[in-house]
């Protein structure tokens, strides 16, 4: 029965109950005729029997025409009452699921206790994960708002930290006292690219971001990118590869600081997250009417158990907090929050036989 719909079942109950009903009429013709006939005189044997056919034809065509009759009058209560209704449930319940649109349930006077219990079920659902994602929401846009007003308010005096260590760094100082400003000034450039990323966040989340879209060469952009990583890479002694193009990239419309701003997030995390002796091949291609740039590495990959969040504000697996300390776990949130208002998408994939990642950033093809 598995899998199968309620209609088929029914139509094999009524095909099962039909043959069995002949059958039984049949037996009982052959039972009737066996033990009357020893009792007949031998000219009126035809006569009977002759009698007895007609007889069974006539309970054979009533037997039929009741059973199609009740058949008929089955499955359109079946159809009405059971089947239209939960078909309705089935796509009101796929239509939340899919993108949380809630779709009219069905008219329920008629249905069965089952079945506008199953709907009365589901429509209690629908309102509490309804209520969930108002108050998810809602959380979301109070923590945003903290987020931009803690930039804001930090960027200014930061500023000033910054520069007053900067001024401090050109004076006659000794090596110690110089050593601690470097620092000093180090840690302050890294705090004020925080603030930096912080408040891009505020402005890409609030659709304010003022994104300049202009035609942009991929290919040119992701050498640029690769080139100015060589350093690092030779530093971690990972190998940074260019991989020869595969077919002619098509420029796209795009704004170049933001994308170069991903690039150099996928690269650099690509080269983090690698251990010495592993390499990292930048590619660009065409799949699926989409451009492609592709960042794969032989790194320590992503745990299957934490795939569903990497994109999320503030993620870090554990592998990778206990390789690399410093991350904030925001690059591939505004990472896949630029692409997606680029009209294309990040995603990643677990590389085959399972050594490292592919970051994959897509494009559409210009129309
Ligand atoms: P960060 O690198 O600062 O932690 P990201 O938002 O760039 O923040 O990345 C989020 C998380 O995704 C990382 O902490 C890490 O767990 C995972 N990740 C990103 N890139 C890679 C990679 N190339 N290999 C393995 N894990 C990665």
């Amino acid at each position: 029965m598995k899998g199968m719909s309620i209609r088929v079942i029914m139509a094999l109950l009524f095909v099962g109950t039909l043959t069995l009903s002949f059958a039984f009429v049949l037996l009982s013709a052959v039972l009737v005729r066996n033990t009357f006939v020893r009792f007949l005189p031998a000219d009126a044997v035809p006569q009977v029997m002759a009698g007895l056919q007609t007889l069974l034809m006539y309970q054979a065509i009533g037997i039929l025409a009741m059973s199609v009759i009740l058949a008929l009058i089955a499955f359109w209560i079946l159809g009405s009452i059971v089947v239209v209704p939960l078909r309705t449930i089935i796509e009101a319940m796929s239509a939340f699921a899919e993108n949380g649109t809630r779709l009219p349930l069905p008219d329920l006077k008629m249905a069965p206790l089952e079945i506008s219990t199953l709907a009365n079920v589901f429509a209690g659902f629908m309102d509490k994960v309804e209520t969930v994602h108002q108050k998810d929401t809602e959380i979301s846009r109070v923590k945003s708002d903290f987020i931009s007003t803690a930039a804001h308010q930090l960027r200014t005096p930061l500023t000033g930290i910054r520069w007053a260590l900067e001024a401090l760094e050109r004076e006659p100082l000794n090596e110690s006292q110089q050593a601690l400003i470097k620092s000093a000034v180090d840690k302050s450039h890294d705090l004020v690219a925080i603030v930096g990323t912080l408040l891009d966040i505020s402005s890409i989340e609030s659709g304010k971001y003022n994104y300049q879209f202009v035609s942009v060469d991929l290919v040119a952009l992701a050498t640029e990118v690769t080139n100015d990583f060589v350093p690092l890479a030779t530093q971690r002694q990972v190998a940074l590869i260019t991989d020869p193009l595969e077919t002619p990239i098509p420029p796209v419309r795009a704004d170049r600081d933001r994308i170069k701003w991903i690039l150099n997030n996928l690269i650099e995390n690509a080269i983090r997250y690698t251990p010495a002796g592993g390499s990292i091949h930048v590619s660009l291609g065409i799949a699926a009417s989409q451009i492609q740039v592709r960042v794969s590495d032989t790194g320590i990959g992503i745990p299957k158990t934490e795939r569903g969040n990497i994109f999320e504000r503030f993620y870090r697996a554990g592998n990778a907090i206990a390789k690399e300390n410093q991350g904030n776990g925001l690059g591939l949130y505004i990472a896949r929050t630029i692409a997606k208002d680029h009209g294309g998408d990040l995603d990643f994939k677990e590389n085959e036989g399972g050594t490292g990642t592919t970051f994959i950033l897509s494009f559409p093809m210009a129309t």
